[in-house]
């Protein structure tokens, strides 16, 4: 099904753009110092559209303010409940807002929030999630399953298109990666509008990583998602870190390098870890789309890294910078992990 093009601030999703990273910030959105600290950390790591927490007109005083010190970064108010807080925050000059119709109250109030959007020409994402379907929705399908998620959205849908808009992105949830799999495929079956993915209620980085990279990567890689959450619990900077690392692993886009390096084994005869870990702080910032390897051993690992663009390897006395099939640089093993990387680093600018 060929997809909506719906534009978000500078962006535009759908209709084969590149699939955006998003993230939400976890401050207080009144506290304006604390939010916009995040928003400038989330911007750094790459975030391309940031969504807040609208619960009360101090947030929305605060998304004004932060609206005119991020002009370029698409905005989104996230708001449950309170119409005024949608219309208020479309005035603040939102790129988007997040809203569930079904919680707003009236359907008066949605279409009052329909026509504040259309006349400024900025689209709505409406949305389900497992945990909070309509109880006669759970009923007759019995559960918070696929189809139910579907039947819910399509609930929602029907709202808005009603009231004549169809400046819409949708998003259908769940801490299930099979059930949100399949709710994704079903509704890019049958509807045409851009799609925001992810698992919710992922979890901690570790093991919350892994359950997006699964669920979010099964759909990125059928075509499905024209942006994407992964939902961690604490700092959301590791949020747009992961994201950018699925869209990596998947070659559908990439930010900065791409490091590899082996698993080391009873071969290893260099701190393979220690040497990874400075390179991602030390060349994680430039912005070269290059891979870099780190491998444990002479005999393997240039072999097995023939495919990076640059790799570092060593025997018990001496470092080697490779290049495919040729040596670059060849160094004591008495060098200083950080002055290795720095070597590395030195080759790395020259390419
Ligand atoms: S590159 Fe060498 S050290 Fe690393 S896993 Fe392979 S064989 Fe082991």
């Amino acid at each position: 099904m060929k997809v909506n093009e719906v534009k978000i601030g500078g962006l535009i999703l759908g209709s084969g753009h590149p699939a955006r990273i998003q993230s939400m910030t976890n401050t207080l959105t009144a506290d304006h110092a604390a939010t916009s600290d995040q928003i400038k950390a989330l911007i750094g790591a790459g975030a391309e559209i940031i969504r807040l927490a609208v619960s009360d007109m101090e947030s929305v005083a605060s998304l004004s303010k932060m609206r005119s010190q991020f002009p370029n970064i698409p905005l989104v108010a996230d708001i449950h409940f309170d119409h005024r807080l949608a219309l208020e925050s479309i005035k603040a000059g939102v790129d988007k807002v997040r809203i569930n119709p079904g919680n707003i109250g009236s359907d008066k109030k949605v279409s009052e929030i329909c026509a504040a959007a259309k006349d400024k020409g900025i689209p709505l994402r409406i949305g389900v999630n497992g945990g909070s379907l309509p109880k006669d929705i759970e009923a007759i399908f019995a559960g918070a399953g696929a189809d139910a998620l579907l039947a819910a959205a399509e609930r929602e849908l029907l709202v808005l298109e009603k009231n004549g808009f169809d400046d819409i992105v949708v998003s259908m949830k769940s801490s299930s990666i099979p059930i949100s799999v399949e709710a994704n495929r079903l509704f890019r079956a049958k509807h045409p509008f851009p799609l925001h993915i992810g698992i919710t209620e992922a979890g901690l980085p570790g093991a919350g990583t892994v359950s997006s990279a699964v669920g979010i990567g099964i759909l990125l890689y059928e075509g499905i998602g024209e942006t994407l959450r992964v939902s961690l619990t604490g700092d959301p900077v590791n949020e747009v870190i992961a994201g950018w690392q699925i869209l990596s692993a998947l070659e559908l886009r990439s930010k900065g390098i791409r490091f590899i390096s082996c698993p080391t084994c009873g071969r290893t005869e260099i701190p393979v870890e220690k040497l990874a870990l400075e390179a991602q702080k030390q060349l994680g910032e430039l912005n070269m789309k290059i891979s870099v390897a780190i491998m444990g051993c002479v005999v393997n690992g240039p072999g097995e890294a023939r495919h990076a663009d640059i790799g570092i390897t060593g025997s018990s006395t001496e470092y080697v910078i490779f290049k495919g099939d040729n040596v670059l640089d060849k160094f004591s093993t008495d060098l200083p992990v950080p002055e290795v990387i720095d070597r590395l680093k030195k080759h790395i600018l020259e390419m």
